[in-house]
């Protein structure tokens, strides 16, 4: 079989598939209050084009994990079927998507049914004052009962993603670590990124690491002896706690920004107009969309992708003087 590989070494096996770039909220460091033109319809891929794509993905470029995102990748229409498709497919891929959360306590069961193993989903509060502010609409509750379905639906471990901005919910780091340790899930801090689409990510405002960790530090947190791989979180185990399968429960951090972890990135991203993207930072993209339109074999197809991650940078390159942010913002190219 022909893989993803790129000039420096790498192997890309895990593809973000992102359905749409809607969402039914407006998270303050994604979108702004009053939404992005949306992509017209015409030029989203097909629920039978993206199942095309992820079997070419897996049968022929060593894809095994997909991950479904957007935009909301719980407002497609045919998600559903598009789980199916893929989790029919020999070898069988681990199926799993990046959730709010909103809708998923009724459709946690049929996603698992239809083949899904695991989703994260984002809480950035456990205030629905600030979750209105932060995200402009009054859906906390709504994101609370899809992690209790997700959970209730097996889809385990439930992991919970969650971005700290500085005087915004920075102050909610150990409250929100002891929400996820009570219920089982499995906490996940992100440091903000570069990619919302008002262009206002300050690299000073950004709640990093280091200072996420220190604010947890009355959790008394151990380096955890388990390889992070080509995972992008570092990981910690909680004494005192177990996670819902009884193991020794752990909290992550991805520091994307002052930890890159570039060099073990596994990593290939299609966004829902089907272009690909080896880096959630490239500038460039490659178009499948048009290949699949006129008729391109799957081989051509193949090659199309292989040749787009052969040219993958080292780095994402935010540190470097000539860093641009993408076109793109995050809810187009799928987090
Ligand atoms: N709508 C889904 C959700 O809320 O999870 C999936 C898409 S969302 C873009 C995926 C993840 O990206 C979320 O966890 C969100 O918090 C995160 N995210 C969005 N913009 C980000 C940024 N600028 N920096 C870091 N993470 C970001």
């Amino acid at each position: 079989m022909s893989v993803l590989a790129d000039r420096f070494g790498r192997v890309a096996r895990d593809l973000r598939v992102s359905l749409t770039d809607r969402c039914n909220l407006r998270c303050t460091y994604c979108m702004p209050e009053e939404g992005l033109a949306w992509m017209p319809r015409e030029q989203q891929l097909t629920d039978a084009e993206v199942g095309r794509l992820i079997r070419i993905a897996v049968e022929q470029l060593g894809v095994t994990q997909v991950r479904f995102t957007g935009g909301e990748p719980v407002i497609r229409r045919g998600l559903t079927g598009i789980i199916a498709a893929a989790a029919a497919l020999k070898p069988r891929p681990k199926l799993s998507i990046t959730t709010n959360g909103i809708g998923l306590d009724r459709l946690a069961a049929p996603l698992r049914d239809a083949g899904l193993n695991r989703v994260n989903v984002s809480l950035d509060t456990l205030s629905p004052a600030r979750f209105q502010q932060l995200t402009y609409r009054d859906r906390h509750a709504d994101v609370l009962k899809g992690l209790a379905g997700a959970a209730r639906a097996g889809l385990t471990p439930v992991k919970i993603n969650t971005v700290l901005m500085r005087g915004v919910n920075d102050d909610e780091a150990p409250e929100l670590l002891r929400f996820a340790l009570d219920h089982g899930y499995e906490l996940r801090f992100i440091e903000q990124m570069p990619l919302d689409a008002q262009h206002q990510w300050d690299r000073h405002q950004m709640v990093t690491a280091e200072a996420i960790l220190a604010s947890l530090e009355p959790f008394g947190l151990v380096a955890d002896s388990v390889s992070r791989g080509t995972a992008p979180a570092e990981t910690w185990l909680v004494p005192g706690y177990v996670d819902a399968a009884g193991n020794p429960a752990r909290v992550g951090v991805i520091g994307s920004v002052t930890r890159p972890f570039c060099g073990d990135c596994d990593r290939t991203r299609l966004t829902a107009d089907g272009q690909v993207r080896n880096c959630l930072f490239a500038t460039e993209e490659s178009d499948l969309r048009g290949l699949l339109r006129s008729g391109g074999s799957d081989a051509a197809i193949a090659k199309a992708w292989q040749v787009a991650m052969w040219g993958k940078r080292a780095g994402h390159g935010i540190d470097d003087p000539s860093f641009l942010q993408p076109a793109r913002p995050m809810s187009a190219i799928g987090g």
